[in-house]
């Protein structure tokens, strides 16, 4: 497949597979993790003697055109990084927090996780089992098979998400009002891309809570949007940051973070009270439009400019533009999720969509499954292997019901959480301990737990804890009985689709005795489960997925060759009968249509139609804590380098970015007698970490941006790499999430910052946690 109009030398990049390019093999394939990322660039690999020696983009995929960032670039580093994992290893449940671990074989490690689980299995039951994922290092559709399929336990959950609140409120929320999964159109659909007459270059796109070319998430590429722009979109951004994507938006709407529900049903309030929608697609194809009319009445945009801190006009002008333009394309990010108000801040952002009359249209909002329908992002497809008596003791999914629609069959993280404090006192269903953690591809105190110290006490809590990772993260050395070597980049088989097209992972090199995730869960489910194993090679797992769970008629070897392959892509699928099971034409929802308003959470004791709600604290909820932490409080914005908690031990990635940074207004500095490259304390009512100071003046003077991820590999593991020291984790809490049980306040918190000096910084935050018992507040709980 060559990509149209790319100016790539087709002697030198060809079109096979494989070839002999000098002393190099070059390999055609797919890198996706670990490092991990939410994507799948087509790449080259040139190999001499079984090692990697250089990677380039694929210019002739068409997903990314041979584009790479820089943790791509950089992948050699991460691959032959010294501190990489290397054997599996044991250690005494005594030793937990210390360096003392012990090489074993594979055979031995997987001999403990039999004899573990099943005397966990048959003295507390499967479901006492927890299976632990994070984002991004392909495991997530392999952990939960490998958690139903292999330790036959209903509990496979984001480790420690608060509140899951990353793409599963987006995913819920989309599953109702619209049966399916939206994400907009940058041609990524088609073969031929840009170059497609099927496109239209939307003349608008919204981006909406996220900054695609930093974190390139949801399977979806940042640069897309850039080509886009190219060829004369213009974007309506929003975002508390100025940054690349802001900075050149025709509209740029600075909202206060945690405050994206009142913005969002402002601007259906200017919509509909200009009569600006699309009539016609809203009477076929939705239900519930008066209901939403009535609910954003009060919403006038005078109204959202005091509560978003946006001026008035600023909200009209961008809701006409985005109502004007033809087509507009939304695409929307994690800061969505990660506020107590994800569920009714989704919702409202699909009404835009959908009164505007932006679906599955060229350049709108695509309706989207993954290639092939291939059963790899909806999990519900390996549930066939846990009995329904099993899902009734899943955690969390009494207490939460909305947790059956979009990515569901996951345990509720907080639920997780406080069973494991409470010794499932506090289960909502069945009650059970927590015996056992399954942790793969995730590093909870590091990244994304939110209160990480109360993490890192429940997680040291656990009797056994086997981790699967690719270097020794904080969270394994703080709890981890038995440590797996995951593979990385070449050295694994798998697939990707999410959503489109399909692409191959091929295997090329092998390290050490590193394993790919696919292959571990395997050689889980063959021991403990063998019935369930399609086979014992991940070619067979793949080959069983493409024949049994897919529309696809090749296998993985043809996928291997082909490397990338484009399912036919159809426009408009409501309207030709494409999207429902029966079907007729329409939307796989009880209506047959987009629900505006949505009966089922009405019926489920939930609001069926967007609302507001202030976050849990902020100036106006808690005025008393705001005097004393006089700043509003963003957390997680994405950089360049970094993918979450990883890349921190690679020393090119840590040229760029060495340190924790705080983004502050200069003048907010100079109030405080501050300055840009300070170390600062950031202090709330739970804790306090250190970052550096960087001037953004493009925040509001009250808000501030501080990073997540953060650890110092180069530092004493038996301080557990002093990952509490500067990790903004220590001030956001676990159960204060959103009455759906979605979304919790990453993004929207109180602070004040202050200089570390000599005598402030004494006790570090590690040592506090280590050393200290840890911080002394009220924890919340789940209500
Ligand atoms: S988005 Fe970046 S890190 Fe992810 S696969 Fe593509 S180049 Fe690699």
């Amino acid at each position: 497949m060559v990509v149209k109009g790319n100016a790539y030398n087709l002697e030198i990049y060809k079109d096979n597979h494989t070839w002999q390019e000098g002393d190099f093999q070059v390999f055609r394939t797919t890198q996706w993790s670990a490092p991990g990322c939410h994507n799948g660039c087509g790449v080259l690999f040139y190999v001499k003697d079984g090692k990697v020696e250089k990677i380039e983009g694929d210019p002739q995929n068409g997903w990314n055109c041979g584009t790479l960032c820089m943790r791509c670039l950089d992948i050699l580093e991460s691959m032959y990084d010294e501190n990489r994992l290397k054997y599996p290893m044991k250690r005494a449940y005594e030793d937990r927090g210390k360096n003392k671990w012990e090489r074993i074989t594979w055979d031995e490690a997987y001999d403990i996780i039999e004899e573990k689980v099943r005397y966990i299995q048959k003295n507390y039951g499967n479901e006492s089992i927890i299976a632990e994922i994070g984002t991004g290092r392909n495991v997530w559709w392999q952990v939960p098979w490998g958690c139903f399929a292999g330790l036959q336990s209903p509990n496979q959950t984001g480790a420690f998400l608060s509140g899951d609140s990353c793409y599963s409120p987006r995913s819920s929320i989309l599953a109702l009002m619209s049966g399916e999964y939206l994400t907009s159109d940058m041609s990524q659909m088609l073969p031929d891309r840009y170059e497609s007459n099927e496109w239209v270059v939307p003349q608008c796109i919204t981006i909406w809570g996220c900054n695609p070319i930093m974190s390139n998430g949801d399977g979806y590429l940042g640069h897309w949007i850039v080509e886009a722009m190219k060829r004369g979109s213009e974007l309506v951004m929003v975002d508390p940051r100025i940054n690349w994507l802001s900075a050149k938006a025709k509209h740029w709407l600075r909202l206060r973070p945690g405050t994206d529900a009142a913005l969002a049903m402002a601007i259906l309030n200017v919509m509909i009270k200009e009569k600006l929608c699309d009539y016609d697609f809203i009477e076929k194809w939705t239900y519930g439009f008066e209901d939403i009319a009535k609910a954003v009445e009060d919403m006038s945009p005078a109204r959202a400019s005091e509560i978003c801190w946006i001026p008035e006009q600023d909200i009209i002008d961008a809701a006409r533009f985005m109502a004007t333009a033809k087509p507009m394309a939304m695409h929307w990010g994690v800061a969505i999720d990660q506020q107590p108000s994800a569920t009714p801040a989704g919702q409202a952002l699909i009404c835009i969509a959908a009164v505007t009359g932006q679906i599955d249209n060229p350049g709108g909002s695509l309706v989207t499954r993954s290639a092939y329908n291939i059963s790899l992002f909806s999990q519900e497809g390996f549930e066939d292997n846990i009995t329904d008596e099993q899902k009734e003791k899943r955690l969390g999914m009494h207490k939460y019901p909305m947790r059956g629609t979009g990515i569901s069959a996951m345990a509720h993280t907080d639920v997780v959480l406080e069973s494991i404090e409470t010794d499932g006192a506090s289960n909502d269903c069945e009650q059970y301990p927590i015996m056992m953690q399954w942790m793969q591809g995730c590093n909870p105190i590091a990244n994304m737990a939110a209160e990480a110290p109360r993490v890192y006490d429940a997680i040291c809590k656990v009797p056994f804890n086997v981790v699967v990772d690719v270097v020794m993260t904080p969270t394994a050395m703080a709890c981890a009985d038995l440590l797996l070597p995951a593979a990385m980049g070449s050295e694994r088989d798998s697939i990707r689709a999410w959503w489109w097209p399909l692409r191959a992972i091929s295997k090329i090199t092998d390290y050490y005795e590193a394993h790919g995730d696919e292959q571990i869960l395997l050689d889980l489910v063959n021991r403990l489960n063998p019935s369930a194993a399609p086979g014992t090679e991940v070619a067979d797992w793949v080959n069983d997925l493409l024949a049994n769970h897919s529309d696809a008629d090749f296998d993985f070897d043809y996928l291997k060759e082909k490397v990338i392959v484009w399912p036919e892509w159809h426009y408009y699928k409501h309207e030709k009968g494409l999207l429902r099971w029966d079907g007729q034409p329409g939307f796989n929802t009880p209506t047959g249509k987009i629900e505006l308003k949505v009966d089922w959470l009405e019926a489920n004791g939930l609001s069926p139609v967007p609302f507001y709600e202030e976050p849990h604290e902020s100036p106006y909820s808690t005025p008393e804590l705001y005097k004393e932490y006089p700043l509003v409080l963003t957390t997680g914005a994405r950089s360049y380098e970094y993918f979450h908690s990883e890349h921190r031990n690679l020393p090119t990635i840590r040229a760029f970015h060495p340190d924790p940074l705080v983004e502050v207004h200069s003048e907010t500095c100079k109030d405080l007698g501050l300055e840009e490259g300070d170390w600062v304390w950031i202090e709330n009512q739970r804790s306090r970490c250190r970052q550096r100071i960087k001037y953004n003046n493009g925040l509001d003077k009250r808000v501030v941006a501080a990073e997540h991820g953060w650890w110092f590999p180069e530092s004493d593991p038996e301080r557990l790499f002093n990952v509490f020291d500067s990790n903004i984790n220590n001030l956001t809490t676990q159960c204060d999430i959103g009455k759906s049980g979605y979304g919790a306040a990453y993004k929207c918190l109180l602070c004040k910052i202050y200089k570390c000096t000599e005598e402030n910084s004494v006790i570090t935050p590690t040592a506090q946690v280590l050393d200290k018992g840890g911080f002394k507040y009220e924890r919340k709980r789940l209500g």
